[in-house]
């Protein structure tokens, strides 16, 4: 089964995914961890990617479209999850052709609905593990007492550089002009559900079980 995750930055896309990556032996396909990858790597395209992630506008299509080819064409997997991908209509249809090349569909679309005021409390106050990349949250999930990550004992904790209110505002207002018409793409593609993302990441993780399994 191949299925997208869509929601507004902070709306628990990532973190569902985890999940769904441990349960269900798919592969969690995201191109924010893609582009951060490659601009750690410190190459051409890092290099443009950096200052447009750092605004929080949106990457071209061209270069999200290749990193996904990529990733389809050599990564054997049960099933993939989208995350983060796509976020505009040109990589909608990108995505539908490409599945198609493989022999594949798209099988469920599953939005994660959450209020603007949560988003912006839930990002300012992230953190994921610097080795496994488990996500903490200052108030409803801290970092241990001890400094150690629950999931890999990592001691390090990152703060993305993009999860500040400036950046936030400019990512919300993408995915209202550029993501959210991918709502009604896929209702009309008859393969939309949403889920209410806000409260425990179990409810939310059987609600989201619900709808796949339906
Ligand atoms: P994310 O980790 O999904 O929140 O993505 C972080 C940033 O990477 C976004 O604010 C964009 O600048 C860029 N990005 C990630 N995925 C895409 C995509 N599918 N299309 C364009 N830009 C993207």
């Amino acid at each position: 089964m191949n299925i997208i995750l869509l929601g507004p930055p902070g709306a628990g896309k990532g973190t569902q995914a985890r999940i769904l990556v441990e349960e269900r032996n798919m592969v969690q396909l995201s191109t924010g961890d893609m582009l951060r990858e490659a601009k750690d790597s410190g190459t051409e395209m890092g290099k443009v990617v950096a200052e447009v992630m750092a605004s929080g506008n949106l990457v071209t299509d061209e270069i999200v479209i290749g990193l996904i080819r990529e990733k389809l064409e050599t990564t054997e997997a049960a099933g993939f999850i989208f995350d983060g991908f796509p976020r505009t209509l040109k990589q909608a249809d990108a995505l539908g052709e490409l599945l198609e090349e493989m022999g594949q569909t798209l099988d469920k679309v599953v939005e994660l609905r959450v209020e603007d005021e949560a988003l912006v409390k839930r990002i300012t106050a992230r953190s994921t593990c610097g080795d496994c990349g488990e996500v903490y949250n200052d108030v409803t999930k801290p970092i241990p007492a001890d400094g150690k990550c629950v999931k890999c004992g990592g001691t390090e904790f990152k703060r993305r550089a993009d999860d500040n209110e400036d950046s936030l505002r400019t990512r919300l207002m993408a995915y209202y002009k550029q993501t959210s018409p991918l709502i009604g793409y896929y209702y009309h593609a008859g393969i939309h559900s949403r889920v209410d993302g806000l409260g425990e990441i179990d409810e939310i993780k059987a609600a989201i079980a619900e709808k796949l399994d339906s």
